[in-house]
């Protein structure tokens, strides 16, 4: 072999992913529960929003004290883990959007009424290695399940259901574990994060699909995907935006939930790839759909893109790796309600969904 080629090979073997930072320092738990309901449960459009508003309910009455509060001590933000899961401000020099610690996955669904005796399930995911707000969310979604979540019947009374299980899930590697068991009292700590590792696998293997189908990446959009781009509402799937919005979720994830910030230059690493994907078809809409927001007191528009775009390009080395972590992660508005849950699919059969 002459010294030439093995220059060339070494260039060719960087060059396979040459703006994917050799790790991303972030690891997430995704836990499903699972709960039957024990009166009628009926959610207005968008479940995630109400299952969201009764935890951040009971948490903030039952565990902050400053819940009422127009303004909060900065040493109790630091301190309580209510406001650090729901409300808590960053301070200026800490720069990016504040990210919560965690993103809430809602049943993947179109039924909207559960009868007793039925059952559901929606996921938490939680950022960072620690599990420090497990107890929390555990507790809230128990609460939740007592007091009644969704619309009020007749009787004036929300719905109730009883937490059956939770299970922690790897959605990248499909294993899952059991956390609490039927009849069980105890949550065991058991966990299966996603890794940086792992994301990179499922990255290898949806490149290598979708270069056996033309180049093509197809995106379904599960729950309302909403993105901004220059303060404007984006209401059709442009490949830019949501790549720019995956990005900077996973680096300030990283620097607020993880082990720091990732050296990216986007202008250098992420921009000119992410310029050269175009889209192919479009099968998506923009699902109008209203929440309330307790914080903002008011009804609260958490509308977004639901459905699937394809999109192509010649070099998907260097996206696929965040994409995935989009995956898992969530991107754009509303996250911690259950928005912007998407999935990759590389070449394989897809169905677009309606949810
Ligand atoms: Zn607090």
């Amino acid at each position: 072999m002459t010294q030439e080629q093995t220059a060339g090979q070494h260039h060719n073997t960087s060059n396979v992913s040459p703006s994917t930072p050799a790790s991303i320092p972030l690891t997430a738990h995704h836990l499903r529960f699972t709960v039957t309901a024990e009166t009628a449960i009926t959610f207005h459009d968008f479940k995630g929003s109400a299952l969201r508003g009764a935890m951040a309910s009971y948490l903030k009455r039952t565990y902050c004290p400053e819940w009422r509060a127009e303004k909060t001590d900065p040493l109790h933000q630091a301190l309580c883990p209510v406001c650090q899961l729901l409300s808590y401000e960053l301070t200026p020099e800490e720069g990016g959007d504040i990210r919560r610690p965690f993103a809430l996955q809602p049943p993947l669904t179109d039924q909207n009424c559960f009868a007793p005796g039925e059952s559901f399930s929606f996921g938490l995911t939680l950022f960072g290695s620690q599990l420090a707000y497990l107890p929390y969310l555990v507790l809230a979604v128990r609460a939740v399940g007592e007091d009644g979540v969704g619309v009020r019947g007749v009787d004036r009374q929300r719905g109730r259901f009883r937490l059956e299980r939770i299970d922690a899930v790897n959605p990248l590697t499909g294993a899952t574990q059991a956390m609490l068991a039927p009849g069980a009292a105890m949550v065991q700590t058991a966990t299966l994060p996603v890794t940086h590792d792992q994301v990179l696998a499922k990255a290898i293997v949806l490149a290598q699909q979708v270069q056996s189908h033309e180049n093509l990446l197809a995106v379904a959009f599960l729950t309302p995907t909403r993105l901004i781009q220059s303060g404007q509402t984006v209401k059709t799937p442009a490949f830019f935006p949501l790549m720019k919005q995956v990005v900077l979720r996973v680096l300030d994830l990283c620097a607020q939930h993880g082990e720091g910030r990732p050296a990216i230059v986007l202008k250098r690493d992420i921009y000119p790839a992410a310029d050269a994907v175009e889209i192919v078809t479009d099968d998506t809409h923009w699902w109008d759909v209203a929440g309330y927001s307790g914080r903002l007191g008011r009804e609260q528009r958490l509308g977004g893109l639901v459905g699937t775009a394809r999109y192509r390009a010649d070099a998907w080395a260097a996206l696929l790796p965040w994409l995935v972590w989009g995956e898992v992660v969530q991107v754009g508005k509303n996250v911690v309600k259950g928005c912007g849950v998407y999935r990759l699919h590389g070449g394989q059969q897809w169905q677009s969904s309606n949810i």
